[in-house]
């Protein structure tokens, strides 16, 4: 295991003394004990990286490169990390309770095909291009968007960072990147991974810190653009923040997505696959499937199949190999969730399966629950939980099913299990989300993803996802262009 005390910020490339001796404490949602530290970056650190970053980004080399000579550090970084993520996996698992499965291959693994798929769409990426125009040919060209500062959650922080970091660096953006308190220990172990790769200095600089630390950012006039990740209700806050300056945002916020299951679903795949799409990372996904619509002919079926498959879910250490259910990333993720379990019973739907008791004397874990004869207006079906809670829907027939799947703040997934592919897709034209699954859902991360409604606004991955890093650049001209293409 890597050391996890860490006394220096990773500013600009170079570690440095942080400006106050607040510290981040990281504790394990599995043992209730620490196991690392970082510096908490505070207000005057993001004003040295910002004040950095701009630096490199206004007079520095690093915009200045050729794009295949960004590339080309990128991939040194690929190889780096490809050459550790076993051991990155286990750090995420030890610091927010992600089962060991999920995060070698969803977390660790996953963000190093994020920095090869997001190399693979800079090769196609129409940088500059000639069009015909009015009066002659027109010069279009993508110039990097500038300072960008990137704040991601805790549930998958490695892999909610690379959509940002990749696509901003290819673009020859300079990034200041906020990971969450709760997992700041993977950020800094990025961070000595890119002082190995040796960027022109203030490309990167990483700031661990909470709200306060990420509100810096957001309010500061010499960052460009702000990506974000995170809750919806953070988003708009951001979101408002960014309109008063004019300064770009993107948002990736929360779900609550539907899965309707159709009367001629195969139910043994259906619940098979529920399990997880609706339950991955210990239901700390923002794409979960935690709306089941069934129909009254098929409800009691869908609902056994549900129970069996969740009362057989093991829940527990989340090192161990055999675990499908870790704890939750802490204390008070814990007791909310319990809260909305508590919500469920109160509001009148049926506990099928689960509860309130904790499965387990230390840990921040909850048992998984299933809640049945519940109706769209209760909390529990509107309301993003962030834990494995699965509430099923009842609906009349299709026409109703697509009602209940779009009345729902969130626009973010949602899928269709049928026997008629070809009618899943008709099923996924009437639904108000970024992305759907027909048969099943995963993300697919060379295309777009993102959000419809409160679930966000832009896309990430793909070359929709490296486009909200550049700005467009029109040229005309008096005398015929040269073929800069
Ligand atoms: P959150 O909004 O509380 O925090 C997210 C990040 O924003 C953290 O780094 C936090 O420190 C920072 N932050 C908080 N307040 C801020 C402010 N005022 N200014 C700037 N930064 C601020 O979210 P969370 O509860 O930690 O994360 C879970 C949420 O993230 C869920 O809603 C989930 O659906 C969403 N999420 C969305 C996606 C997606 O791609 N759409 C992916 C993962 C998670």
């Amino acid at each position: 295991m890597r050391p996890l005390d860490y006394d220096r910020l990773f500013i600009g490339g170079r570690w440095h003394k942080p400006a106050t001796a607040q510290r981040i404490s990281v504790i394990s949602p599995h043992t209730e004990e620490q196991i690392g530290q970082t510096p908490h970056a505070g207000p005057e650190d993001v004003e040295r990286a910002v004040r950095c970053a701009r630096t490199a980004f206004d007079d520095g080399p690093w915009p200045r490169m050729s794009v295949a000579d960004r590339m080309a550090k990128i991939d040194k970084l690929a190889a780096l990390y490809s050459a550790q993520t076993d051991e990155m996996a286990d750090l995420i698992t030890a610091e927010m309770g992600s089962p060991r499965s999920f995060s070698r291959l969803g977390q660790a693994t996953g963000a190093v095909a994020q920095m090869h798929l997001g190399l693979a769409t800079a090769r196609e990426f129409p940088w500059a291009e000639r069009r015909p125009g009015l009066f002659g040919d027109v010069h279009i060209r993508r110039a990097p968007v500038g300072v960008v500062g990137a704040i991601v959650p805790w549930n998958v922080p490695q892999f909610l960072i690379m959509p940002k970091m990749i696509p901003a660096l290819i673009a020859g953006c300079t990034v200041v990147l906020k990971p969450a308190p709760e997992t700041p220990l993977d950020a800094m172990w990025l961070a000595e991974m890119l002082e190995e790769v040796d960027l022109p200095e203030g490309v990167v600089s990483i700031v661990p810190g909470g709200r306060e630390t990420g509100e810096a950012l957001v309010r500061h006039p010499g960052v460009d653009k702000i990506s974000f990740t995170g809750s919806s209700a953070t988003g708009r806050h951001i979101a408002a923040l960014c309109g008063a300056q004019l300064k770009r945002v993107s948002l990736e916020l929360g779900g609550k997505s539907a899965a309707i299951i159709l009367d001629d679903a195969d139910i043994a795949h259906t619940v098979k696959h529920l399990k997880t799409a609706s339950l991955l990372n210990n239901g700390q996904a923002c794409v979960a499937q935690t709306r089941i619509l069934v129909s009254e002919r098929r409800h009691d079926e869908v609902v056994d199949a549900l129970s069996e498959m969740m009362s057989g879910l093991q829940v527990g250490d989340p090192a161990d190999e055999s675990t499908d259910i870790g704890p939750l990333v802490a204390q008070r993720q814990q007791q909310r969730v319990q809260g909305y379990i508590r919500a469920g019973i109160d509001e009148g739907a049926r506990m099928v399966l689960g509860g309130t008791d904790k499965p387990h004397e230390r840990g921040w874990y909850v048992q998984p629950t299933l809640f049945a004869e519940a109706t769209n207006d209760m909390r529990i079906a509107r309301e993003e939980i962030f834990g494995p809670v699965l509430t099923v829907l009842t609906y009349t027939d299709e026409h109703d099913a697509v009602r209940i799947a779009n009345d729902s703040d969130y626009g973010l997934a949602g899928s269709v299990w049928t026997s008629d592919v070809a009618h899943g897709l008709q099923i996924a034209e009437q639904i108000r989300t970024g992305t759907y699954g027909i048969n099943m859902y995963t993300l697919d991360t060379t295309a777009p993803f993102g959000g419809f409604k409160q679930s966000g606004i832009g896309r990430e991955f793909g070359a929709e996802g490296l486009a909200e890093y550049v700005e467009l650049q029109t040229t005309v001209s008096a005398q015929k262009l040269p073929d800069l293409t």
